[in-house]
């Protein structure tokens, strides 16, 4: 059974690494207006290695949990850029939540939602309001902890990715507390913050897996 989640999960993460290299100028355009500009091009080289190292681990036999944990090292050590740890930091805690064995309920797909993102937010050390992909992750789950039990999994995660989309939009009123783009705070005012907006996108593609 994890098997067959692995192969989905490499399939997935195939979709997310197109997805991201379509978005790639909008993102990295994002990033230049008080970050450094490479945001996009980070996100497309993590992702696809990540899909690349997903589909080796499957070939190998791995299950969900050792897939993405892998996955998750490869787009760390390629990406570059704080997003980049951060991405291999997301992969990672999500497949020690996953594990090898069971494929997991929605209702433990939320409870490992909750944890990767306390798990982010011990390494990141950003508050919410800060302007990073925070302001759209913690949203996107609380949003899934209310959501689940109301519907099935793709349901409540897509209602959930939506939400994420619009707080991610609206994370162009906040002014940078953290990171490359706080020196040049006040340029980034009116605009979304990059790393909110790819993670919204990131959400939104994978429901659409579901
Ligand atoms: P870099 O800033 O190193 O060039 P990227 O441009 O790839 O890396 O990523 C920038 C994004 O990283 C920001 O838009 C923000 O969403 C996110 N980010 C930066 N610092 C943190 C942090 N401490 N916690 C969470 N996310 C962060
Ligand atoms: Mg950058
Ligand atoms: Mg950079």
């Amino acid at each position: 059974e994890s098997r067959a989640l692995a192969a989905k999960m490499a399939d997935t993460l195939d979709k997310v690494a197109a997805m991201l290299r379509e978005k790639m100028s909008e993102l990295g355009k994002l990033d230049s207006y008080a970050g450094d500009g490479d945001h996009g091009t980070g996100m497309q080289r993590g992702s696809e290695n990540a899909a690349s190292a997903a589909r080796k681990l499957l070939n190998e036999g791995a299950g969900a949990g050792t897939l993405l944990a892998g996955a998750g090292e490869a787009w760390s050590a390629t990406a570059g850029g704080t997003s980049g740890a951060l991405w291999g930091v997301i992969l990672g805690a999500a497949g020690q939540g996953v594990g090898d064995a069971d494929v997991p309920s929605a209702e433990k797909v939320a409870e490992i939602v909750d944890e990767v993102t306390t798990t982010l937010q011990q390494v990141g050390a950003a508050e919410e309001g800060d302007k990073t992909m925070l302001d759209a992750l913690l949203p996107f789950t609380r949003a899934l902890k209310d959501y689940v039990g109301q519907g099935n999994l793709a349901e409540s995660w897509n209602k959930a990715a939506t939400v994420a989309a619009g707080a991610a939009q609206q994370t162009a009123d906040l002014s940078p507390r953290i990171g490359r783009a706080r020196p040049l705070a006040e340029k980034s005012v009116g605009h979304a913050d990059p790393g909110a907006v790819s993670l919204a996108y990131v959400l939104a593609t994978i429901g659409e897996d579901l």
